[in-house]
Parts: C-alpha cells; sequence; structure tokens
C-alpha cells in the first residue's frame, strides 16, 4: 500500500507514523522547508499538546465547529490517549491549573523531535519543500503532480493541509464542498476611554457578552486589556463561537462586559452604600472596595464623573448607577479583530458529511482520507486543536492501511 501524506503539520505527522505503522510504505509531503512549524510557535513555544479533559461528551463541547462528528472519534482516540502515546515515546506531559497540557520540558522542540523520531524509525519518507499543485484520480490510484513537475503515485492519499487555500482547491478538485472559510480564535479591537493606558490590566474572572446583529454570544473566564482592545481566553472562546457571525459583520459588534460576574446590581449597591456611610472621608478613586485591579477602578470612577477629589460622603446616587453599569454591564463596540495571529485557526473546510468519520476516509472520492485543520472543525484555546489533529490523524493513519 502505496500511501501520500501531503501536509507535514500535526494531523500529517500522526497520520504518517500510524500507516507506516500498519504496514504502509508512506511518503510524507510538505510545502515547507521544514515540517512541523505550528507545532514550533504552538503556546508561546511551549506547545499545549491537549486538555486535560476526559470525557468524551464534554470534550465535544470545546468545538465551535465539527463537535458533533468528533464524538464517536473521541471514544476511539482522546485525550488520555494522546497521553499514553507520548508516553510509550518517551515523553510526559503535564496538567496546568486550567487543564491545559504541556510537554514537561516546556518546550515545543521536545514533541517536533519525538514527531520525527517517530515518522523516521516507522520508515516514513519525509519530502520538504514539496508542494502539491493538482491531484488527479486515474483508475482507482492517484497521481500527485508537485511544483517544479515532479509527479508521485499513491494508492491512498491522506490530505492534512491545513487551513491552507490550496489545500482546500485541492479537496475541491477531487468533488468536496468547502464550508465558508474565516479565522477564529482572534482578539478584538475595541476603541473607548475606559480601556485607554490600561493595556496589561487583567481581570482572573469577567463575563463577556457579544452582540452581532441578531445572534448573541457568551463567555466567561481571565480577560485582559491590550493597546488595541481585548484579549484573553474569554474574548478568543467568544470569536471562536462567534466566528462566522463576526466574519458575515465585518466584525462590527457590542461587547458587553461584567468585570465582577458574581455580582448583582443589588450586591454592588450594598458594598458601595456601606462604604460610604463607614468611610465618609476616604477618596473614592484611592479606596476601591472591590476585587478589580486598582487602575481598571481608577478608569471606571472617572467615567462615572467621580473626580480624584471626590469622598465617599460626596458620592452621588448618578455616580453610583454609572459605575455599577460599568461594572456589570458596561457596553463597549467591537471594531474589527486583532490582527495577530497568537492562536489563530481556521474556521470551515471540507464538509463534514463528505467524510466518514469511522475511517476519516472521503464519501466521494474512495482512496481519499482527510485529517487536522483541513475539515470544518475547529475548537477553542486550550490544547483542543492539536487534540483534533491527532485523533483525525491517528483515526485516518490506522484505516488508510488497511488493505
Ligand atoms: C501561533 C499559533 C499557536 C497555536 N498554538 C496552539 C496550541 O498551543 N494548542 C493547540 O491545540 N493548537 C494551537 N494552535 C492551532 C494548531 O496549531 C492547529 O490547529 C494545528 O497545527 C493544525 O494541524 P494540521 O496538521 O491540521 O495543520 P498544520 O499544522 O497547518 O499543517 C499543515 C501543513 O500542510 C502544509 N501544506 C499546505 N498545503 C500544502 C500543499 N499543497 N502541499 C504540501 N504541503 C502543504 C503546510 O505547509 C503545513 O505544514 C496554534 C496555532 C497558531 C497559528
Amino acid at each position: 500500500m502505496q500511501v501520500v501524506v501531503i501536509g507535514g503539520g500535526a494531523a500529517g505527522f500522526f497520520g504518517a507514523i500510524e500507516a507506516a505503522r500498519a504496514g504502509a510504505q508512506v511518503t510524507l509531503l510538505e510545502a515547507g522547508r521544514a515540517p512541523l512549524a505550528k507545532v514550533r510557535v504552538s503556546g508561546g513555544g511551549r506547545c499545549n499538546v491537549t486538555h486535560a479533559c476526559f470525557e468524551p461528551s464534554i470534550l465535544v463541547q470545546h468545538y465551535p465547529r465539527g463537535g458533533k462528528a468528533l464524538r464517536g472519534a473521541f471514544t476511539r482516540f482522546q485525550p488520555q490517549d494522546t497521553v499514553n502515546w507520548y508516553l510509550r515515546e518517551g515523553i510526559q506531559l503535564k496538567t496546568e491549573a486550567d487543564g491545559r497540557m504541556f510537554p514537561l520540558s516546556n518546550t515545543s522542540e521536545t514533541i517536533i523531535h519525538c514527531l520525527t523520531d517517530a515518522a523516521r524509525r516507522a520508515n516514513v519518507k519525509l519530502w520538504a519543500s514539496a508542494s502539491v499543485k493538482q491531484i488527479e484520480a486515474v483508475d482507482d490510484r492517484f497521481l500527485i503532480h508537485l511544483k517544479g513537475d515532479q509527479t508521485l503515485r499513491a494508492d491512498r492519499i491522506l490530505m492534512a493541509t491545513g487551513g491552507s487555500p490550496q489545500g482546500h482547491s485541492l479537496a475541491k478538485s477531487l468533488g468536496h464542498s468547502i464550508t465558508p472559510v474565516s479565522p477564529s480564535l482572534f482578539t478584538f479591537n475595541v476603541k473607548d476611554d475606559r480601556l485607554e493606558g490600561l493595556a496589561g490590566v487583567a481581570v482572573q474572572s469577567a463575563r463577556v457578552r457579544l452582540t452581532v446583529g441578531d445572534e448573541k454570544f457568551e463567555q466567561t473566564g481571565p480577560l485582559l486589556i491590550t493597546h488595541w482592545g481585548l484579549s484573553g481566553p474569554a474574548v478568543l472562546k467568544l470569536s471562536a463561537w462567534a466566528a462566522r457571525a463576526l466574519h458575515q459583520a465585518n466584525y462590527q459588534a457590542r461587547l458587553t462586559v461584567a468585570w465582577l460576574p458574581k455580582d448583582t446590581d443589588d450586591s454592588l449597591r450594598k458594598t458601595l452604600q456601606s462604604v460610604k456611610s463607614q468611610l465618609p472621608q476616604r477618596l473614592v478613586i484611592a479606596n476601591c472596595p472591590l476585587m478589580i485591579p486598582k487602575r481598571l477602578w481608577e478608569s471606571l470612577c472617572l467615567h462615572a464623573e467621580i473626580t480624584n477629589n471626590t469622598r465617599w460622603a460626596e458620592l452621588s446616587k448618578r455616580s453610583i448607577n454609572l459605575l455599577i453599569q460599568s461594572l456589570i454591564q458596561g457596553s463597549y463596540p467591537v471594531s474589527g479583530k486583532g490582527q495577530f495571529k497568537e492562536e489563530f485557526v481556521t474556521c470551515g473546510g471540507v464538509d463534514l458529511k463528505e467524510v466518514d468519520f469511522k475511517t476519516m476516509e472521503s464519501r466521494i472520492c474512495p482512496g481519499l482520507y482527510f485529517a487536522g485543520e483541513l475539515l470544518d472543525i475547529d475548537g477553542v484555546t486550550g490544547g483542543f486543536n492539536f487534540q483534533s489533529a491527532w485523533t483525525t490523524g491517528w483515526i485516518a493513519g490506522q484505516s488508510i492501511a488497511q488493505p
């Protein structure tokens, strides 16, 4: 069985290694000069390999697209299997407080070395700088044309080209539909006086609600103020769930932030009134009674018409109302998406209806298999995107080698 894997990323490597171990002769084609480029930069250079979530029914809830299709796949290869797979290769993963799992070494080099070494030992032939420009299906076999006019033959192909538009075109040329493609996992550009000069300020838990046209989305989690607006896990998750709606709305939306999500109008009013009666002569801005960063408190106070000299005794009803509103219902205009691809992933890809998830084989073109981000699957941050790449790569690798 001659198998050609197109794309030397996480999914392509996993598929190639498993197919070769199952007995296929595997050639892995990578367009770039070096494979596993995204693994290298992933997780800030530490590679967030997977997430400590070992229950498939809960795991699938972290995928804005593809969760349903992955349900069965995760019963066969889930984060625990990823942990065990790496352990068998001599790599131990550790879990951080938020559930993200990294190599014990804290460097993505460990994962790159592990995958390239495992591929070499399994006799996978790795061709770098080998960009596939065309695939022809001829009599149950495939002809693969590379840039530079080389041609390869294959009995079966595993496509694992990630979010690359060229990969989408190749899949289309073999009869597949590509669902609308847009970015996911991005930060929000927000220009607002209340956030001016606060870059770097973070809260551990905020509730963010996004309104895009008629659609509403909500997330709770750490929130970070940046030079351009808002970031942090809460915003990245929101960007993932709202990826398609935001794309259609040209990234114009309204964000409502509760900096203290556990508080209500009543509870805050009680706290503020009690400080007002107990510490009437203290300055409001200098004496924050709430669990929010001092600089944020100062900024929200100024926005609520409280000056640097206002004492608690002088705090007007109007200022209290404005302050409470800013604390639990602050409204901010989203005017675009961040340009930095910190955790960028592609939403959209090969239509999942056209793929048999028991094998990852195309329902349209026999002998063609898919894995990874090329599919219409994407997860939120935390290791979920690599996990779907390992899972679909593993299943494809196992099945593609079967006679
Ligand atoms: C900066 C950054 C950090 C990230 N950090 C994390 C993280 O810590 N944890 C996590 O779970 N996810 C993370 N992600 C997302 C994760 O990297 C991807 O979801 C994952 O790499 C997808 O794997 P893949 O193998 O499907 O695609 P890719 O890793 O994109 O690999 C596809 C490969 O195919 C090659 N290719 C494309 N077209 C062709 C062609 N025509 N011929 C030959 N080769 C071709 C490409 O060059 C590429 O090497 C991060 C993403 C980014 C951008």
